[in-house]
């Protein structure tokens, strides 16, 4: 059983070595006797998600989860296959997803409070790690629910060809909104625009004045800012925001990975222009899941909406795969197959 092992606390930008793969661990492939309520499963689809970073440090820094413990599993939202289970309602040959999905090619589960049974098997099962999944569920309710995007509004999504923010973008296309992404290569500026029907998209790593990139793409300024990176972008943004303007604060990723965190300098502007900014976490609004599910899943299927992974094969290459969303190394949402179905 192949598994992925957190070696210790981590300062500064996470890297391959901060965790091991082993294969010599055992487990037995069999359910222990007289134990009820237990699932065997076999991994199929790992999701890396900037989270995680946050649980690689010692202390709590405002992550919505517990650190890993140095030595054990790294674990996070993942797609698996019940191979045996004495669970009433989970049972053989069922897709399951959780967030607690230990990254290692075969799982006993004793653990099963916050597993859903996937009932939908006509998408690709990797998309319950993302499109249908946490990623999807936090461009669905961070939109709705805390921006209340009307016809017409101007959006500005940033890290906007990620798991999240391709959704967001077209999310709100959907709603007949204008929206204008940044990313951090020519091909993730390419793909907002012709594959996920942004206006307009630019590359903020090559723009000396983000100021100046936001007052060019929106020159009568921004309704709606979907934060996902924090720092320097954000200031800019705060400049730019048009009167009772609204920011759904979702995550800050620029600033995971260093000590001091940049000054906003900008802030008086939420006064200026009476701008609402508000911070969200996906999971308080797992109600709400039913109800999302029915509204994508026909969005997938009538092609409505559309969804690009980046999947990488192999548990060996987990590690990889998760240092290298802070380094903006993936392209669409980033997943590891670790066996397929
Ligand atoms: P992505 O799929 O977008 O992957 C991360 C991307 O962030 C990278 O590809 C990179 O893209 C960009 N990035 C990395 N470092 C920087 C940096 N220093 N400055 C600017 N951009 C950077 O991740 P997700 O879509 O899963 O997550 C997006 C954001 O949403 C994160 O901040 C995350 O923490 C947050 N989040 C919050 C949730 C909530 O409940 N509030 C739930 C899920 C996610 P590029 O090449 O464009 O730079």
């Amino acid at each position: 059983n192949k598994q992925v092992i957190f070696k210790d606390y981590v300062n500064g930008y996470p890297k391959e070595s901060d965790m091991v793969v082993t294969s010599d661990a055992i487990i037995r492939l069999e359910l222990p006797k007289n134990d009820s309520g237990v699932i065997l499963s076999k991994n199929l689809y790992l999701s890396c998600d900037p989270y995680m970073r946050g649980r690689m440090n010692k202390t709590f820094t405002g992550s919505y989860v517990p650190s890993f413990t140095p030595g054990s599993l790294i674990s996070g939202y993942g797609v698996s296959k019940v191979l045996d289970s004495t669970h009433p309602y989970f049972k053989k040959g069922d897709l399951i997803s959780g967030p607690s999905t230990n990254w290692e090619e075969y799982s006993l589960i004793k653990n099963t409070e916050s597993l859903i049974k996937i009932e939908h098997t006509n998408v690709p099962i990797s998309y319950y790690t993302g499109i249908l999944g946490m990623p999807g569920m936090t461009a669905y309710v961070g939109l709705y629910e805390i921006c209340s995007p009307k016809k017409g509004d101007t959006v500005f999504v940033s890290a906007a060809s990620g798991a999240v923010g391709q959704l967001v973008g077209q999310f709100a296309k959907l709603y007949g909104c204008y929206v204008v992404g940044s990313a951090g290569s020519k091909e993730k500026v390419d793909l907002l625009k012709d594959k996920f029907g942004f206006d307009e998209a630019f590359n903020y790593k090559e723009e000396p004045d983000l100021n100046a990139a936001l007052k060019r793409h929106f020159p009568d300024g921004i309704d709606i800012y979907f934060e996902n990176v924090g720092g320097k972008m954000l200031d800019a943004v705060l400049v730019n925001m048009r009167v009772k303007g609204r920011i759904a604060v979702c995550g800050m990723i620029s600033q995971y990975n260093i000590d001091q965190h940049e000054g906003i300098h900008n802030l008086a502007f939420l006064i200026l222009n009476r701008i609402r900014m508000e911070g969200f976490l996906a999971p308080d609004y797992y109600h709400l899941y039913s109800k999302f599910l029915e509204t994508v899943l026909p969005l997938i299927q009538e092609g409505k909406i559309t969804y690009v992974e980046d999947i990488v094969e192999g548990l060996e290459n987990a590690p990889a795969a998760l240092v290298g969303l802070f380094t903006g190394k993936n392209v669409g949402k980033q997943v590891v197959a670790v066996a397929h179905e």
